[in-house]
């Protein structure tokens, strides 16, 4: 029989309920017991793959094609694990599957209401990942704020469970916020209390309380929000601001969270964690011995979550590469023929982003060109390759008008077509070529060398592909398509035969990089940034080297 722990926040949002979770996670995973994580949403949208990225961050999809929040990357990262479909549930897919089963006239005639209906569609997909005995804790995240009107069903159904469990197979932790009020000098619980006072009220008593806090809690301090929250002081977990997420499983073992847990779950027997890996890149992570700098060119840079995997799939590949990876955000809106060397020129290597729409795409075009004729290394995901299937029509083929049907469906060299089963689609949810696809690669190509494989597997977000008409043209003017998925003969990855590191994919590399097992590409990319680094310092003074390296 699985147990469960929930988690649910109060206080603020964005206190990291999904970085406390995915950290206790592996603390329980390293003890040897096997763990998944899910995370329950309060929106009503079926999935976030119809939210634009300002709203909800990037949308990150599963092995088996799930556009899911961006929370289930961080337990992929962090467990190793692939999460699916059943990991993220919404409000909206809750209330379909409701709505759907009284349209079959499923509730025979009764009124449909959300408890118990609602609420027992929420406690059946709260319990379904533990019915196969996969998993030996199931750990589910509850977004909002305890206190919102959306989350309510969802606390109701963990207050419901709480009551229906044994006590040792459930555990609910609550993360809350200590403020610091700098002026008197003081940490504050009241916030806490009247937070934990409606989780009360909401019928949910908290096991743990992990707290949010820039200063240490003092012993006192945690004896009250004890005493004032109804657990035990063992039971108050400090969670002070780290410098990087991956350093939260280490600050929890520290607090003992994943004992406590295992204590009210009477799980006994468990070996000391083991983190070997995990330590190891943490050392890399702190300890880098260069540093090189990646431009990040996309049109959601505002946003950091936007590009949330990019961005860790960077760190896991840096750490790999002893070298500290800094990103530069460059906005291709603002991107011209006349400014992109000023704004390419410091850079050692170039990423294109992934995207979607006419907006910016002229300036991922130009970056494109600078990076091919600069011999700056080159990587462009999604989007970012078929932004750089255009620069190559346009400027070597000397198609001008090559484009994307997506943004100019009139173009008389649609070099990106549309794939052709979704020419007839017109719903926005859940309809584009999504989740894990094989790729055949060449022998002796980049992706070769990469992969070290002829046969592997990525994800996918996408409804335009590769014109293969004009596959021919690219090959004999030096850009091949090295990987192709050989069902459909879709091209999957792109690069340049005479260019030290260009490559673009339309699969999406960063959704699989983990921290024991960072993605090839951007290793590799890193890599290839490293030596055109050392080369460009080599032409540099020893003072403007020293003023890069800081
Ligand atoms: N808009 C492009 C397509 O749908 C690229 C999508 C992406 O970058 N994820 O094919």
């Amino acid at each position: 029989m699985a147990k469960y722990i929930f988690v649910t926040g109060g206080v603020t949002s964005s206190l990291g309920k999904g970085i406390i979770a995915a950290s206790l996670a592996k603390l329980l995973q390293a003890r040897g017991l096997r763990v998944t994580i899910q995370k329950f949403d309060p929106y009503i949208n079926v999935d976030p793959g119809t939210l634009n990225p300002y709203e909800h961050g990037e949308c990150y999809v599963t092995e088996d094609g799930a556009e899911t929040d961006l929370d289930l990357g961080h337990y992929e990262r962090f467990l190793s694990i692939y999460t699916t479909q059943a990991n993220n549930v919404t409000t909206g897919r809750i209330y379909q599957t409701v709505i759907n089963k009284e349209r079959e006239g499923a509730y025979l005639g009764k009124t449909v209401q959300v408890i118990p209906h609602i609420t027992d569609e929420i406690k059946r997909r709260m319990l379904l990942l533990g019915k196969n005995n996969d998993y030996d804790v199931i750990i589910t995240e509850i977004g909002g704020t305890v206190g919102d009107i959306e989350s309510l069903p969802f606390v109701e159904a963990v207050r419901q469970l709480q009551w229906e469990m044994p006590d040792e197979d459930c555990v609910v932790i609550h993360l809350t916020l200590i403020p610091y009020l700098r002026a008197a000098k003081e940490l504050k619980t009241k916030p806490t209390q009247h937070s934990v006072k409606m989780l009360s009220q909401e019928g949910v008593k908290p096991d743990v309380i992990v707290c949010r806090t820039e200063e240490p809690l003092t012993q006192d301090i945690r004896r009250k929000i004890a005493l004032f929250c109804n657990v035990k002081t063992e039971a108050v977990i400090e969670a002070a601001d780290a410098p990087t997420i991956y350093e939260v499983p280490l600050t929890m073992m520290r607090e003992k969270l994943d004992l406590i847990c295992l204590k009210k779950m009477n799980i006994t027997n468990y070996p000391e964690p083991e983190l070997g890996k995990w330590k190891e890149f943490l050392d890399k992570l702190k300890y880098p011995r260069s540093k090189v700098t990646i431009g990040l060119i996309g049109k959601y840079i505002e946003l950091q979550d936007a590009y949330k995997s990019i961005l860790e799939a960077f760190i896991h590949a840096g750490a790999m590469n002893d070298s500290k990876v800094q990103v530069v955000n460059i906005h291709s809106e603002f991107i011209t023929e006349e400014n992109v060397s000023e704004k390419l020129m410091n850079l050692d290597g170039l990423l294109v982003a992934p995207g979607f729409g006419h907006r910016g795409v002229e300036g991922k075009i130009i970056a494109v060109k600078y990076a091919r004729q600069n011999n700056l290394p080159f990587f462009g995901i999604c989007l970012g390759m078929q932004m750089a299937a255009i620069e190559f029509a346009r400027n070597v083929l000397g198609l001008k008008d090559a484009h994307s049907t997506e943004m100019s469906p009139d173009t008389s060299n649609p070099v990106i077509d549309l794939m052709e089963q979704q020419k007839k689609v017109t719903a926005k949810g859940g309809t584009m070529r999504l989740g894990a696809y094989l790729c055949t690669i060449q022998e002796g190509t980049l992706a070769y060398e990469i992969y070290q494989s002829s046969l592997i597997s990525e994800r996918h977000r996408h409804r335009w592909e590769f014109n293969n008409e004009y596959l021919s043209r690219f090959e004999t003017a030096g850009m091949i398509a090295s990987g192709k998925n050989n069902e459909s003969g879709l091209v999957e990855i792109i690069e340049l035969k005479n260019h030290p590191f260009f490559i673009g994919v339309q699969y999406h590399p960063e959704l699989k990089s983990t921290v024991e097992k960072p993605q090839p590409i951007f290793v590799h990319f890193i890599g290839a940034a490293k030596e055109y680094a050392e080369i460009r310092n080599a032409s540099r003074t020893p003072a403007l080297q020293s003023e890069m390296m800081s």
